[in-house]
């Protein structure tokens, strides 16, 4: 299990400066990579007339069965049945054959080189005649160039937005195992970062459990700088408990009036940090400060720093806030479930309405703009991942249902009506439940788990005031009805599995 665990760096003033010196040589090296892989595209395609059309890739193999010349790393010049010449050292590739038996060396086969084998050449080459790239550590250069070839991998397979030249560049990365822990006390320790030297940060964690550190990226974000380190924690984590063992569930149902409303009948408050009226006013006055100022002018930059600095107080806030929602939650139940939401979705602007004349018709675009900026704001993406960290630490599983009507069914008797819902306010047509719109939702949920072993009938999770949860032991004949009742339903849970062997094991042991 691989996280990542941030810490606030404190570097001295001359360890800034060198941080900073080295993101103005790091940008400057990637968009001369960048440039050279435009310009050796364009070297190639210079021809018209030729039936050969070079197109990007990240390699071009003799071996490979891809026409020679119609693929090519920055592109490399390549011709259809070219032999490679010989001064061309930096562009190619030596691969040692071996023997499957004996492991013996047979052959050394040459290739060309990939577009970032042969750029992370070049770059060896430039660190011994250039002074900036000299100061910079050498594994920080390679991945520079590692990340230019993702963000074109990016291009090519992930359907993202073709590499684009940066302006400004605000995180490096070490490959693992570069950066070091050293003086790892209670309250403080310090990071080895090759090049630079020992920095001082907060600890907050308990480091000494780490075996060693995956990469680690140095971050600017709001004038401070963070550390990002992945760490390796199998091992140090406790074991899932399984859910035939767990006593009590809470479901959650998230949302824009109650940011979490929880089964038991408590609400988390949603405090819209970028979205109150008040910040949402200071922000567009910072907004209109910077569209002042004149272009390229001190005052401009100053204005755009008390922006950025505005925006991370905010995310912070919003960071620190979820942690204790989660935690809340998390400290609730044995189980934590909730819906399965597609949040990705859920913020998408409003499709055009065309009215067939070759014109729009109203389709409510900035009302939705601004529940969208609504929804964002609350962060319930970033709740759950809080959730899921938190229950993976103390060993709590977490179920995800599906998340369809779960606004509109009755918790009690199934029954889903447009309705029987107003508002704020719930009141089923069929057996006259009623309780505030979000609870219900949070107990829907927990409903569709499956879960819940209620200890007698008058008390159904729907109805209890406090918390939805009782002994599992004394409920064996509700757990059998309840988990029967899932499986003949068919409901698609993730947990419908494990209700169907609980359903066997306990038909097995009534018959015994
Ligand atoms: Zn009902």
């Amino acid at each position: 299990m691989q996280v990542r665990w941030n810490f606030k760096l404190l570097p001295n003033q001359s360890q800034e400066a060198t941080l900073e010196e080295w993101l103005v040589t790091l940008r400057k090296h990637r968009n001369y990579a960048l440039k050279e892989r435009n310009q050796g595209f364009d070297f190639n395609n210079r021809d018209k007339d030729t039936s050969i059309v070079y197109a990007y890739g990240s390699h071009c193999e003799l071996e490979s069965k891809i026409e020679y010349g119609s693929c090519c790393p920055l592109t490399c010049p390549v011709i259809k049945h070219g032999v490679i010449p010989s001064n061309f050292g930096l562009a190619t590739k030596q691969t040692k054959v071996k023997d499957k038996k004996t492991k013996e060396v047979i052959a050394v086969k040459t290739n060309w080189d990939s577009a970032s084998g042969i750029q992370m050449k070049v770059t060896t080459q430039l660190r011994k005649s250039l002074d900036n790239f000299t100061k910079v550590n050498a594994d920080v250069l390679q991945s520079n160039i590692a990340k230019l070839d993702q963000a074109f991998t990016n291009f090519f397979e992930n359907g993202k937005g073709y590499p684009q030249f940066i302006k400004r560049l605000d995180s490096f990365e070490y490959k693992p195992d570069c950066v070091k822990l050293q003086d790892i006390k209670k309250n403080y320790a310090k990071a080895y970062l090759p090049g630079i030297g020992n920095i001082k940060f907060h600890n907050s964690r308990n480091l000494q459990i780490l075996q060693g550190l995956r990469t680690c990226t140095i971050k600017r974000e709001g004038g401070n700088w963070y550390i990002s380190m992945l760490v390796d924690l199998t091992g140090s984590l406790p074991d899932i408990k399984p859910l035939e063992q767990c006593k009590s569930v809470v479901g959650i149902d998230v949302g824009i009036n109650k940011l979490v409303a929880l089964s038991n009948g408590s609400f988390i408050e949603n405090k819209r940090p970028t979205t109150n009226t008040r910040t949402a006013r200071r922000l567009s006055m910072r907004q209109r400060a910077i569209s002042r100022k004149q272009k390229n002018s001190k005052n401009k930059i100053k204005a755009i720093k008390r922006l950025a600095k505005q925006n991370h107080k905010l995310a912070q806030y919003r960071n620190g806030y979820s942690w204790l929602a989660a935690n809340i939650i998390v400290k609730t139940a044995d189980v934590v479930a909730r819906e399965d939401l597609r949040i990705k979705n859920m913020i998408k602007r409003a499709k055009p309405k065309h009215d067939g004349r070759g014109g729009y018709k109203r389709n409510g675009a900035s009302r939705k703009t601004r529940l969208n900026r609504v929804i964002a704001d609350a962060g319930w993406g970033d709740i759950f991942n809080k959730i899921a960290w938190l229950a993976l630490k103390t060993g709590k599983p977490v179920v995800e249902v599906p998340a369809k009507y779960s606004s509109l069914e009755c918790p009690k008797c199934g029954d889903v009506e447009k309705k029987n819902r107003e508002g704020e306010k719930f009141l089923c047509r069929e057996c006259q439940y009623t309780e505030h719109a979000d609870t219900k939702a949070s107990r829907t949920i927990v409903r569709r788990v499956g879960l819940v072993f209620p200890s007698n009938k008058r008390t159904l999770p729907a109805d209890c005031g406090k918390v939805t949860l009782s002994r599992y032991q004394s409920l064996q004949v509700e757990a059998k009805n309840h988990a029967l009742e899932a499986v003949n339903r068919n409901i698609n849970c993730p947990t419908v599995g494990y209700l169907r062997d609980m359903a066997e094991t306990l038909k097995e042991s009534s018959s015994l």
